[in-house]
């Protein structure tokens, strides 16, 4: 790893930082309330190792094999936390029980109990992913599903029920994610659910307005992506 890319990385992390920072004061949350989940999907290992030298350790990957590969060749990295955070089909859910410190992305009764089976240790923290927006085929359940969804995987050993999740319609407009988060948090109290999951490089900083405990941020600390997502 060159000496100005590990320099480059270091700046930009401490810019988002402090963005974060900033967002919790101008909202009155404590900075420690909210966390940095540096999503490092698509991007290689070695930015990854640098990361983790520079003090982060909770990274998001939406792939499943090539978190059970980063996972592999990373194992030594002390405290690292892997969040799986994107779809997983059941047959891959091995490779998240495996790997996964947490999955931001539960959205089905069979992938919550395949993942039950196979999660060994400590529970799976799950956050729950919802459709905030109702949009035709995104992933993610109908806030009107949710109660039954609750129920159901509640009785399921290995998994922890921690909180929700959403990724609201894109948009340049980080105000347009306002009220899908505002109602993201709001369904998380009335189930009382601590964590909320929300809010990326686009919206981090609306998304800690209204709550978020964890932001998924990827570009604006890795840049943009190396490979696109369509060949994978
Ligand atoms: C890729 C991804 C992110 C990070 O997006 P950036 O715009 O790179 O910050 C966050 N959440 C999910 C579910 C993602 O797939």
């Amino acid at each position: 790893m060159s000496s100005s890319k590990q320099q480059a990385f270091a700046e930009r992390m401490a810019q988002l930082q402090t963005s974060i920072h900033q967002a919790c004061i101008g909202s009155n949350r404590a900075p420690s309330s909210v966390k940095l989940l540096a999503v490092s999907k698509l991007h290689p290992v070695d930015s990854i190792q640098m990361a983790w030298e520079l003090g982060l350790r909770n990274f998001g990957e939406n792939y499943a094999q090539e978190l059970r590969d980063k996972a592999a060749t990373l194992i030594g990295l002390d405290g690292l936390q892997w969040h799986a955070i994107g779809p997983v089909q059941k047959k891959n859910a091995k490779y998240v029980a495996q790997s996964a410190w947490a999955f931001h992305a539960l959205d089905n009764f069979g992938l919550a109990e395949k993942l039950s089976q196979q999660r060994q240790g400590e529970p799976l923290r799950c956050f729950v992913q919802l459709n905030i927006a109702n949009e035709p085929k995104k992933n993610g359940i109908s806030p009107a599903q949710l109660p039954a969804f609750l129920h159901a995987v509640s009785a399921l050993r290995g998994l922890h029920i921690c909180g929700l999740s959403c990724l609201p319609p894109a948009s340049e407009v980080p105000e347009k994610s306002r009220p899908y988060f505002k109602a993201l948090a709001t369904l998380a109290h009335r189930h009382q659910l601590a964590e909320l999951s929300m809010g990326t490089t686009q919206d981090f900083h609306v998304a800690i307005e209204e709550g978020a405990t964890w932001v998924r941020v990827g570009t604006a600390l890795f840049g943009e992506r190396t490979l696109h997502e369509t060949l994978l």
